[in-house]
């Protein structure tokens, strides 16, 4: 057999890359491969980052000029029916301080800065020609010795380590091909997320959106703008272009018939978004599969001899309402597999045994510790009323709440009553009420 690597990693997104930062650091020799021509070349996010991993991994990251867009420092969460927005808006100073709590980025910038970093990390490790990231190649097998993973091929050439970190996102192939996941995904557990990155002037942008250096905005949106079909759009700040997009449930998408581009197309002509918009200038688009943060969607089991699953590869994500949560626990998985790795040469033993505290970490992280508490919020959000019937009733009462038309006034408990008669029912809303007390 050839010389042996401690790691290879397959994927260079946010999880590989994570992986690789932590291996550099910790003077591991690993092999990294991506597909794409560069890290970040074939990767979508909407995309805020959450949370504070960043800062574990690149020090004092907002020092810099590249990587991130904007930090978040205000957010603001819009239901809507065809003609209204009515949203809850949060600002706060609070969240002027890094290290930040959330960070807007655009992939192929910025995983193409992290891949950077990793090598600078490795330049700056005992092998700094022992370890590498490759890119522009395809990983087709993974090769397995007496039941245990041992390397992978891609081409013609096999390259061999003592584990096998799986990063390669949610067309996990290699996953299903080691069969840890069935080669029959059900469509609830995946959503389709379609984007563009429309260009607006810096100075225009801060103006539009009240920003001050860095800082930025997240606004979510439910109802109309998803035109009938589950899901929901974003629209993100970045330095000087706007994110906006929609994840749609695929299975829903299928059933009505529609398609994500036109109802893009709707979301961005509806009056609150289209204000928000104006001018910009569509520089790019994008469309990619999402998981829908189904727990039921795990892999049957995240390791085996010699490999780990990591990021969405592994379906971790969660979208319980709040916010999508997929690059922040690509980010902590990738950074607790490596350190399972690690502990793993120590030890001298890649088996399941060893490598199930990949899994122990997991499970005493927040990545499935907040997966398992919010499932239930998950499927509410996927519930008929949560976009339809919900957004128009809290547009119908806000239309009459803020109108003000020189005829007597009626109280605002009688025109929420009037809003709930015309779009669901007491009922509805009770056990709505009581599911949503519990989920959330
Ligand atoms: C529209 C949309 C909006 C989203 N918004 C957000 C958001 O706001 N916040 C958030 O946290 N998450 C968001 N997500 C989810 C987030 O993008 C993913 O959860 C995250 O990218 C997962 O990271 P990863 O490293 O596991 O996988 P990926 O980022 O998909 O990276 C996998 C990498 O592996 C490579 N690869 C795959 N197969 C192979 C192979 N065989 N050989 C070599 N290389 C391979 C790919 O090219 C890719 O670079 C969004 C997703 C979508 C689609």
């Amino acid at each position: 057999m050839e010389e042996k690597f401690d790691a290879i990693i397959v994927g260079g997104g946010i999880a590989g890359l994570s992986a690789a930062m932590t291996l550099a650091r910790g003077n591991a020799r690993f092999l990294l491969i991506e597909r794409g021509e560069f890290c970040g070349a074939k990767n979508v996010s909407g995309g805020v980052l959450w949370g504070s991993d960043l800062a574990r991994l690149v020090p004092e990251y907002w020092k810099e000029e590249g990587g991130f867009e904007r930090f978040v420092n205000h957010r603001r969460l819009t239901f809507m029916d065809e003609g209204s927005a009515f949203s809850a808006d949060f600002k706060s100073n609070h969240f002027d301080e890094a290290p930040y709590k959330g960070v807007t980025v655009l992939r192929a910038v910025f995983d193409a800065w992290l891949a950077e970093k990793v090598q600078e990390a490795i330049d700056a490790s005992a092998h700094p020609d022992e370890s590498f990231i490759a890119t522009d190649i395809l990983v087709e097998e993974i090769l397995k010795e007496d039941g245990r993973v041992v390397g992978i091929r891609a081409g013609e050439e096999s390259f061999y380590a003592n584990c096998v970190i799986l990063a390669e996102g949610v067309n996990n192939l290699l996953t299903r091909q080691i069969g840890l996941e069935g080669d029959y995904v059900p469509d609830d557990y995946v959503a389709v997320g379609v984007k563009e990155v429309m260009k607006l002037d810096r100075a225009r942008l801060e103006d539009r959106f009240q920003l001050q250096g860095r800082s930025g905005l997240t606004n979510e949106f439910v109802g109309a703008g998803s035109d009938g079909v589950e899901g929901g759009g974003f629209l993100y700040t970045n330095t000087d272009s706007i994110s906006i997009g929609l994840v749609l449930g695929l299975k829903d998408l299928k059933k009505k018939g529609k398609t994500p581009y036109d109802i893009l197309n709707g979301f961005k002509a509806h009056p609150s978004v289209a204000d928000m918009i104006r001018d910009a200038e569509t520089v790019e688009y994008s469309a990619h599969v999402v998981s829908t943060g189904d727990i039921r969607a795990l892999p049957s089991e995240l390791f085996a001899d010699g490999v780990m699953i990591v990021g969405e590869a592994a379906h971790l994500l969660l979208n319980a309402g709040k916010a999508i949560q997929g690059m922040d626990y690509a980010m902590r998985s990738g950074i607790l597999a490596a350190e399972t790795a690690m502990e793993a040469t120590k030890l001298g033993d890649f088996t399941s045994a060893t490598l199930s505290n990949y899994r122990k970490a997991l499970e005493g992280s927040y990545v499935l510790k907040d997966m398992r508490s919010f499932q239930d919020a998950v499927h509410l959000l996927h519930q008929e009323q949560m976009f339809g019937p919900i957004p128009n009733m809290i547009c119908d009462f806000g239309r009459q709440f803020f109108t003000i038309d020189s005829e007597p006034t009626e109280k605002a408990s009688k025109m929420l009553r009037a809003a709930i008669k015309r779009h669901t029912s007491y009922w509805d809303l009770v056990k709505l009420g009581l599911k949503a007390g519990r989920s959330l």
